[in-house]
């Protein structure tokens, strides 16, 4: 049953833990390079036994439809953040709840089903979209809460600014030293719209910013929790 407070995790998680999520996807690249790389991503954190989640959006997924079961059997959680992501408060309650049902319904297709938890894209929430989501029964059922997060080192910045990995993973480390512990936001896609959109998805090197963020991380002290970490007990 959705909870439509949104979750954050400063002063629920213990100190010195992360839950890391990614946003956007899925996504595919073929070749060496700068690009979307899901799956790889998904298959790292499994193997350094790390629960993400991934929040991803329908018209990515219709694009890569067999990523969400993929990503949700390496034992990472597959989240909603609607199929076009779009502003949802500049969005009539109808098309809001028809943002969230679509994706919703592309998940439970390719086997993510269950209470799945959900992201706004932007983190735009308020109110009047939390009403117009409470009245709708499908919604309620099959989603478990709304997330924010904690740390945000804008990896989205260094993508469309084609800087490198090192200058993302950096950038994530000191901000994670600074606020202790909380959920962690990234990008293993882009699903804005028009050029900038474009240009963020084929500069992303979440993976390998990741891969020089965990050893790093580890080195600090910090362990990964999954999302559920912020739950309510
Ligand atoms: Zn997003």
């Amino acid at each position: 049953m959705l909870d439509t407070a949104v979750r954050f995790g400063a002063g629920l998680l213990p100190p010195r833990t992360l839950c890391l999520t990614f946003d956007d996807g899925p996504g595919a690249t073929l070749g060496l390079g700068r690009g979307p790389r899901t799956l790889d991503l998904a298959e790292y954190l499994a193997e350094q036994g790390i629960e993400a989640t991934f929040f991803m959006c329908g018209k990515h997924i219709e694009q890569h439809p067999d990523v969400p079961r993929q990503v949700l059997d390496l034992g990472h959680t597959v989240g909603n953040h609607t199929y076009e992501h779009r502003l949802l408060p500049s969005l009539s309650d109808d098309e809001v709840r028809h943002e969230i049902r679509s994706t919703r319904e592309l998940l439970a297709r390719r086997g993510v089903s269950g209470a799945i938890p959900f992201r706004a894209p932007w983190g735009e929430w308020d109110d009047r979209i939390a009403a117009a989501v409470s009245a709708d029964t499908e919604i309620v059922e099959s989603h478990s809460a709304v997330y924010g997060w904690d740390i945000d080192a804008e990896d989205w910045e260094c993508w469309d600014q084609q800087r490198s990995a090192q200058h993302c993973a950096d950038a994530y480390l000191a901000l994670a030293k600074e606020l202790d512990s909380g959920v962690v936001l990234m990008h293993d896609s882009t699903a804005d719209p028009g050029l900038p959109g474009v240009r963020m998805r084929a500069g992303n090197l979440s993976l390998d910013a990741v891969r020089l963020l965990v050893p790093m991380l580890r080195a600090e002290g910090f362990t990964f929790l999954p999302l559920s970490a912020v739950d309510p007990a």
